[in-house]
């Protein structure tokens, strides 16, 4: 939706289309093959334990900048250390979220959790950060793209009281533009290419962040499918991803820091797991890697059935005893159906156990905190570096607080008049929750001022395209040439305390990719499918690489 005629469009892999019947014969391959390597879930219409459908998939992986990615790679320590520093200024988390818990259960109730747990004193020191930070390319950048800022419809203010001659002219140039991009990215106000000139993040996860065996499986099956079609020489620019490693050996980092041998990793999990490969190959990963690490599974209805505290406030569930808790669950109102639920959650968050997410870590992953993290006045209290502030602030796209005070109604009034330019969200995770562009207005009107401090504000990113097969369970064979949109994330694992950070690295990637047309790219809910980077260089060679 935040795609139009003048989005610009990344140069492809390899050169499409293929011919129909190699297209026929690769998919069906690329279909078992993706099956057959766990990029696969459980079926939702037609759900049963003991079988899988594959994962939907992008058959070759899309054009990503090398530049871009590399960025994002090295600033994810960065990233870190700000999330867990956030997560640990009591202050900053209460002042933040003080008005969003006054209208939102959900978060009001993770909020009391905390409350209770800052009364007593924490158990357990130590936090569990397994992070994902997403992002957008973002196509229009006004101060480094000129050419393609004006494009049509893009919602500038002036652009709604353009004259028609004048509207016209843009759409001349923007056609120019974008014919330029295609074919030869061009050198525009310092910035090399014009199909992007940089990336926004979209959120920062810090509960259930998956993808961890999905992102390095998608390369997996991309890979084989460019082999097949005799174009090995092109995996190398394919770049490596262990984040199936990096956070498994997260999780145990934290079960080592606990240091009790028999005590276990425990997943919470949802009642219905359908995203199972991407939980279970973890699970295998440990037992593998690590066979003297017990892994259990458990939701958090079980936990609350099963699990006290031992005298040391350890967690048991049963006679064992848990060192780690890796929440999979507990990110959404529907996983507490109860208030056993939340018992449960409150039962875990006083315990000795290490969590991923702790309580605070939670928090800090609400959207209201990104949106006050947006503002530079506020990333100072967190980052000293000023070479590290000016690296953040950049990649935050505009993000509006709608509280009921004044700046917060002007940033009402300021949807209401350019709705096409924003996202609005709530304090949710998963997807599905935002709204966009033209309904906004309608939603807002819907919601009483208060109600309103509950949702952020966000200025759309328009991420350039790329064309290309989405292969999806069901669909019909062969694929046809989609355009589409991608959005990377990037893994992040730090251990430590108010105090120290004894862990800190960057923990691989995924990229996700969805229809231009789709608002939202889930995977698991049946939106998006999975991809991998193709590293592009702006000084190539014109056509494909
Ligand atoms: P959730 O916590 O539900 O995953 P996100 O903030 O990640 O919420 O939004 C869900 C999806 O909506 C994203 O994956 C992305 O596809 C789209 N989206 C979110 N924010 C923006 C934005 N500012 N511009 C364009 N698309 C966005
Ligand atoms: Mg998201």
């Amino acid at each position: 939706m935040s795609v139009d005629d003048n989005t610009p469009v990344l140069r492809g892999c390899i050169k499409l289309p293929l011919a129909t019947d190699e297209l026929l014969e690769v998919t069906a391959k690329a279909k078992d093959y993706a099956i057959m390597h766990g990029a696969a879930m459980r079926s939702k219409t037609n759900f049963s334990p003991d079988s899988l459908n594959f994962a939907p998939f992008v058959l070759v992986p899309s054009s990503f900048p090398r530049k871009e990615f590399e960025k994002a790679i090295a600033l994810q320590p960065i990233i870190n250390r700000l999330m867990h520093n956030v997560a640990h200024d009591e202050e900053f988390i209460t002042t933040t979220l003080a008005e969003t818990i006054k209208v939102d259960e959900f978060t009001a109730n993770l909020f009391n959790i905390y409350r209770k747990v800052l009364a007593h004193g924490f158990t357990q020191r130590i936090s569990l950060g397994m992070l994902r930070s997403d992002l957008m390319l973002e196509s229009r950048c006004p101060e480094l793209s000129p050419l393609l800022d004006s494009s049509a419809g893009g919602g500038d203010d002036d652009d709604v009281d353009a004259d028609v001659e004048e509207q016209e002219q843009r759409r001349a140039k923007d056609a120019k533009a974008k014919t330029k991009t295609k074919a030869n990215p061009a050198k525009v106000g310092g910035c090399t290419s014009s199909a992007y000139c940089c990336w926004k993040q979209v959120e920062i996860n810090t509960i259930a962040s998956g993808f961890g065996h999905l992102g390095p499986a998608s390369k997996t099956i991309q890979s084989f499918v460019l082999r097949e079609l005799g174009h090995a020489e092109k995996l190398q620019r394919m770049p490596k991803n262990d984040a199936l490693a990096g956070l498994c050996d997260g999780m145990v980092k934290a079960w080592d820091i606990y240091a009790k041998p028999q005590a276990v990793i425990l997943f919470i999990i949802e009642e219905v797991s359908y995203n199972i490969c991407d939980q279970r190959f973890h699970e295998f990963y440990i037992r593998e890697t690590y066979p003297h690490i017990k892994v259990l599974r458990r939701t958090l209805t079980e936990v609350h059935r099963d699990g006290k505290l031992g005298q040391h406030k350890e967690l048991l569930l049963g006679s064992t005893e848990v060192a780690v808790i890796y929440f999979r669950a507990g990110y959404e109102p529907g996983h507490y159906p109860s208030q056993g639920e939340w018992d449960a959650r409150y039962l875990m968050e006083t315990s000795l156990a290490i969590k991923c997410p702790s309580i605070h870590y939670h928090l800090a992953g609400t959207k209201k905190v990104q949106q006050a993290l947006a503002q530079p006045s506020v990333l100072e209290r967190f980052i000293n570096d000023p070479e590290e502030m000016k690296a953040v602030g950049k990649i935050f796209t505009g993000l509006y607080s709608l509280d009921d005070n004044e700046a917060g109604n002007a940033n009402y009034e300021m949807a209401l008049r350019t709705p096409e330019k924003f996202v609005l969200k709530p304090q949710r995770e998963g997807g599905g929750n935002n709204v966009y562009g033209l309904d906004i207005p309608d939603a807002l009107k819907r919601m009483s001022r208060v109600e309103r401090s509950a949702w952020i504000l966000m200025d759309l990113i328009h991420p350039p395209l790329s064309q290309g097969y989405m292969v999806r369970p069901g669909s019909a064979m062969p694929p046809q040439i989609v355009d589409m949109v991608s959005e990377l994330g990037i893994f992040g694992v730090v251990i430590g305390d108010a105090e120290h950070i004894v862990h800190n690295y960057q923990a691989g990637h995924m990229l996700r990719t969805k229809l231009s047309t789709a608002n939202e790219g889930g995977v698991a809910a049946g939106l998006g499918a999975l991809d991998s980077p193709y590293l592009i260089d702006s000084d190539d060679e014109d056509g494909y690489y």
